[in-house]
């Protein structure tokens, strides 16, 4: 029945003023809290990753070379202290055959790649499976030869992908062999695939994501996991790395942060002496820090959905009470029926509707006859109690569409649309009557009831106060004319 009041938009501001205040509230509260601890989080992994995961992993990963290095070098030293091996050279390289013989025999015994000797005296090149070549005083592949020559050190080690056997990582031990009274004659070694430490590499990049490489003390790069970002093979080439490498390459232990596009990596290093290769073990801060970021979207997720559904129960609770205040400033608490205020809005909204299209509409105002003596006769209560039911019986011989309400004390107000003069008369006449008829609760049966009333139709032109005017003054007129009547304006 009632229709938006003119107070529905500013309850609307309000409203949204609301749903929006504490939405940003909510919002800025919860994203701020879980951006911090996400950034927080951020930084104990990343102090975790550089002080504890990646020099543990480089780590187990040394103990994986020094054990994987133990078997070469002790063949290679087998072989150079070998009194055969020495006695054979020594006697001048006669059959060799018996050489190659050995050299085979080595090799199935501790199913090495390769076993060789390369003779001081005649730079020959002998393989498990013959003579292969004399080396070339000069040639840069004969080169490490000379340089091994002249090493202080008992032994070098090599490691490098062999091509001759799908590229698996191998390790070369060449080991100075010297006569009986300490003259160097020649270099004896074997090349042993590092299965093991290669398994490991590449089960660390798997599986946790980690990147491993070796760095010679120029800084070029030997061995890789795979990474594509380190084919560039050197670290002082590298962006990013290159700042660092003069640093990495001159400490034993170091954790670094550097950035690669525009993810930041986390590096450590640690020098293996018995290489002479840095260890470089590298994991991408966004890696690392996945799960924590994906925690960080659904923790995100649930506190949207939560801020949604707070804001839809204040709507809905603001709307509730809204509605609730509505109809409580709206209702005539005794009757039910709308008050004087809701007259107005309705009459105001009757009438610009007439404006746009003049259908006529019609007001009966009508009061209680002698109700004074009601009142004065059976009391207050019951006086309240024929207000209530005179305003049953009116909304039940009105129609959907007319609006009654209750006007004043014992006076009550009917807007009937679409309803011209003779017809509001005769809906008039229809509640007079009935109300005449009902027999009301008071304690006297022959108690009549009556009402007057005075109906106006809508002219043209006319304002709230006219027709309420002249519907007034045809009610006073009935009144004057003995009260049970109606009389039109
Ligand atoms: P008339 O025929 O000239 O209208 O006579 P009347 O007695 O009805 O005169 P008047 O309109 O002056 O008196 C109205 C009385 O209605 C006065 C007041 O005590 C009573 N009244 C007004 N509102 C209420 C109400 O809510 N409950 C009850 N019980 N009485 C009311
Ligand atoms: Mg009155
Ligand atoms: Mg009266």
């Amino acid at each position: 029945m009632l229709q938006p009041s003119p107070n529905n938009f500013a309850f609307k501001t309000i409203r949204l003023k609301l749903v929006v205040y504490v939405g940003l509230i909510l919002f800025g509260g919860f994203l701020a809290t879980n951006i911090l601890s996400y950034q927080i989080s951020k930084n104990t992994i990343r102090n975790t990753v550089l002080e504890n995961e990646l020099p543990l992993s480089s780590n187990t990963i040394y103990s994986e070379i020094q054990t994987d290095l133990l078997r070469p070098i002790f063949i290679s030293s087998l072989m150079a202290n070998d009194t055969f091996l020495r006695d054979w050279v020594i006697n001048g390289e006669q059959d060799p055959d018996l050489m190659v013989r050995y050299l085979e025999s080595i090799r199935d015994k501790y199913n090495a790649f390769t076993s060789y000797f390369i003779s001081a005296q005649t730079h020959n090149y002998y393989h498990f499976s013959g003579l292969a070549r004399t080396l070339v005083v000069g040639a840069p592949k004969d080169e490490w030869f000379f340089r091994a020559a002249k090493m202080d050190e008992d032994y070098e080690i090599n490691i490098d992908f062999n091509d001759e056997q799908d590229n698996a990582l191998t390790i070369y031990i060449n080991y100075r062999v010297l006569d009986f009274k300490n003259n160097f004659i020649g270099i004896a070694g074997v090349g042993l695939g590092l299965e093991s430490v290669a398994k490991m590499i590449s089960s660390y990049q798997e599986n946790f994501r980690r990147t491993i490489y070796f760095v010679g003390k120029e800084g070029d790069i030997h061995l890789d996991s795979g990474a594509a970002a380190h084919r560039a093979g050197n670290i002082y080439k590298i962006s990013g790395l290159m700042d660092l490498a003069a640093k990495i390459l001159s400490t034993n232990r170091g954790a670094f942060t550097y950035k690669r596009g525009n993810d930041t990596i986390l590096l450590t290093t640690r020098y293996i002496p018995e290489l002479k290769w840095h260890l470089l073990v590298e994991l991408s801060e966004s890696q690392a820090t996945q799960d924590l970021w994906e925690s960080f979207l659904t923790n995100l997720a649930i506190g949207l959905a939560v801020i949604i559904l707070t804001i839809v129960l204040i709507s809905y609770t603001v709307n509730l009470f809204q509605s609730r205040l509505e109809e409580m400033a709206s209702t005539d608490k005794l009757t039910g029926l709308g008050n004087r205020q809701t007259f107005e809005i309705v009459i105001n909204q009757a009438l610009s509707q007439f404006a746009r299209s003049p259908t006529p509409f019609s007001l009966i105002l009508f009061d209680v006859d002698n109700f004074k003596f009601i009142n004065d006769t059976y009391g207050h209560l019951v006086g309240d109690h024929v207000l209530q039911m005179m305003a049953d019986l009116a909304r039940e011989k009105t129609r959907q569409s007319d609006i009654i309400c209750r006007w004043g004390g014992e006076e009550f107000i009917v807007l009937a649309p679409n309803c011209a003069l003779a017809d509001a008369n005769r809906l008039a006449e229809n509640i007079r009557t009935s109300i005449m008829e009902s027999r009301f609760v008071t304690k006297n049966p022959n108690q009549q009831i009556t009402i007057s009333a005075g109906v106006a139709e809508i002219l043209e032109n006319e304002m709230v106060d006219q027709i309420v005017g002249r519907a007034d003054r045809a009610l006073y007129a009935a009144k004057q004319n003995g009260r049970n009547r109606v009389e039109n304006a």
